[in-house]
């Protein structure tokens, strides 16, 4: 969830969102941005009906052409275009074709490998969230710039086709050079304490509910 001041704004609708928002309390998500649409990361969908009863109003999300066209099909009653529909839930798509606003805020969609598929990272003024990538287009490497927190996957020790291991991402984290970067979407194969302790004052491994302010 990146909280921007004037919206909340999640990124994608993991399997766990239940469990994550009865720990982590919020009251709006004003918009979701969908990197892509493999199911642990658009199977918590069914959860934004709560948000809508409470907000009374229909949330718009974003995605690609190619990631709206696979939530349409998964996910086909829940577009709505006018009237709040009850006990489901009420979206309306927006495709990214390039930078957007939401509030005061510009989204700069980042494009990343995800093995063979093209999916989107989202860049939000200094930071910038980079799940499930493997390798990062050179055209792309420019909108990471100057950054004060980057996300990036660090899947596990060994190799994975469609994601970074710990040391590629470690590569990545240096090249790009934010003042701090997390690492996500990380296996439970890796131990937290032991694998952190590798890692230099600038990289982390994420855990559910870290908070970080910029
Ligand atoms: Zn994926
Ligand atoms: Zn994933």
């Amino acid at each position: 969830m990146v909280e921007t001041g004037d919206n909340n704004i999640l990124i994608d609708t993991s399997m766990d969102m239940r469990q994550q928002f009865l720990s982590y309390r919020f009251s709006r998500i004003d918009a979701v941005l969908y990197t892509h649409a493999h199911a642990d990361h658009i199977f918590g969908m069914d959860e934004l009906r709560r948000f809508n009863i409470i907000q009374n109003e229909i949330i718009p999300v974003y995605a690609s052409g190619q990631t709206m066209e696979y939530l349409k099909r998964t996910f086909y009653y829940a577009f709505t275009e006018n009237e709040l529909r009850p006990g489901i839930p009420n979206i309306r798509g927006n495709i990214i074709d390039g930078p957007f606003q939401i509030g005061s805020s510009e989204i700069i969609p980042i494009p990343l490998n995800h093995g063979d598929e093209r999916i989107y990272g989202f860049r939000i003024g200094a930071f910038a969230y980079c799940t499930d990538v493997n390798s990062i287009p050179e055209e792309s490497y420019p909108l990471l710039k100057g950054l004060k927190v980057l996300v990036l996957t660090a899947l596990r020790e060994r190799k994975h086709p469609k994601h970074f291991s710990l040391n590629e991402a470690i590569t990545e984290a240096k090249k790009i050079n934010a003042e701090m970067t997390y690492f996500n979407h990380v296996s439970h194969i890796l131990d937290h304490d032991t694998h952190n302790s590798y890692l230099d004052e600038t990289m982390e491994l994420a855990y559910d509910g870290l908070t970080v302010s910029i």
